[in-house]
């Protein structure tokens, strides 16, 4: 009886011990929390100090005739280097390069640059619908939001083209009307069903309220979180609107941060004007939820030598002493430019939790 109870004991202890094994192996499977960038998956932590919405390069020519014939790599990474060891040096250690397919998304020249600069560099899938839908390919016409988020997801899963470099967010862009045409809703449809799948967070380019908040509700319907989202010009909605989607968990992206000297401070689109929104947010306890970004570059292919490229210095010389000013402190700065960043593209799928 002794010796049964004995061995019994034992092979109790062996499934306990082989049972925890398998909780804490899935457990730490789980939590792998990551960021995607052209050389490879990375940490969080490791982006660092981030610009989260700019550009290397920009083909304005149409989804019918870009291509990667219309640049030379060498030319385009000689013009845009200096430019972006001037962000290092300033502490930059990322750049999220938001130029999509068909609108000259090259994740070729994003990883020469990336080699040679020392900065990680994260491309997009997604289509850019803004302006009329010029750089979005004929054959999204044909196939329904479910196709076209299966393309996408594909992207996600087996990288780009053949490079085997994989996407990091998905980009989108509306046009800036009040209601979405029935293409803009396919696009965000297709961004929800994409972020299901994978857990790429969704940067729509989009302006006012309105548009914003159809898509919003959009995503809710799909039962994706706001906080799946980024609202990318958000300096053009109202404070109000503002507030209110940072309140629900949408990020609100404040881009096109450049130093205007032909601009009185205060005036619309001055640094002063972006700092005043900046502390209003931090005064409503909402600075957990603000992206900012100089919206900058680009070789334009289109002009002789790439074009005027604007540089992403301008928040690190001209917006952030002026946030010291106010009154901001080095830590808030330090979120807006590094946790947040770090938080917004941490891939993970982020569905409504309902009771
Ligand atoms: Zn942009």
């Amino acid at each position: 009886m002794k010796k049964d109870d004995t061995t019994l004991k034992i092979i109790l202890y062996i499934i306990l011990f082989l049972l925890f094994g398998i909780i804490i192996i899935s457990c730490k499977t789980e939590s792998k929390d990551y960021i995607m960038t052209v050389s490879g998956s990375v940490q969080p932590e490791e982006i660092g100090r981030t610009l989260e919405h700019e550009h290397i390069l920009v083909d304005f020519i149409g989804a019918d005739s870009t291509g990667y014939f219309r640049w030379n790599r060498d030319e385009v990474i000689e013009k845009a280097l200096p430019y972006v060891l001037a962000a290092k040096e300033r502490g930059v250690r990322t750049f999220i390069e938001c130029t999509p397919a068909y609108l000259g998304r090259d994740p070729y020249l994003l990883k020469e640059l990336s080699e040679q600069s020392g900065i990680l560099f994260i491309t997009n899938t997604g289509y850019y619908g803004a302006r009329n839908n010029l750089f979005i390919p004929r054959s999204f016409y044909d196939i329904e939001a479910e196709e076209l988020a299966g393309i996408w997801i594909s992207e996600f899963e087996n990288g780009i083209e053949e490079s085997g470099m994989k996407p990091g967010f998905i980009k989108i862009a509306v046009d800036p009307s009040d209601t979405l045409s029935p293409e803009h809703r396919k696009l965000i449809t297709a961004a929800g069903l994409t972020h299901l799948e994978t857990g790429l967070t969704i940067a729509s380019h989009t302006g006012p309220d309105n548009p914003a908040f159809a898509q919003i509700n959009i995503l809710k319907k799909l039962g994706v979180d706001p906080s799946a989202f980024i609202w990318v010009h958000a300096q053009r909605g109202t404070m109000e609107g503002i507030i209110r989607a940072a309140k629900e968990g949408t990020w609100i992206s404040l881009d096109n941060v450049r130093a205007r000297p032909d601009l009185e401070p205060g005036e619309p689109n001055s640094i002063e004007w972006y700092a005043d929104k900046i502390m209003e947010l931090k005064r409503e306890g909402l600075l957990h939820r603000v992206l900012i970004s100089h919206d900058s570059g680009w070789y334009d292919p289109a002009k002789p030598d790439g074009g005027t490229f604007n540089g992403y210095t301008d928040i690190f010389d001209s917006l952030i002493p002026v946030l010291i000013e106010k009154g901001m402190s080095q830590q808030e700065i330090d979120q807006i430019l590094t946790t947040n960043p770090q938080k917004a593209f941490t891939i993970i799928v982020r569905k409504i939790i309902t009771n």
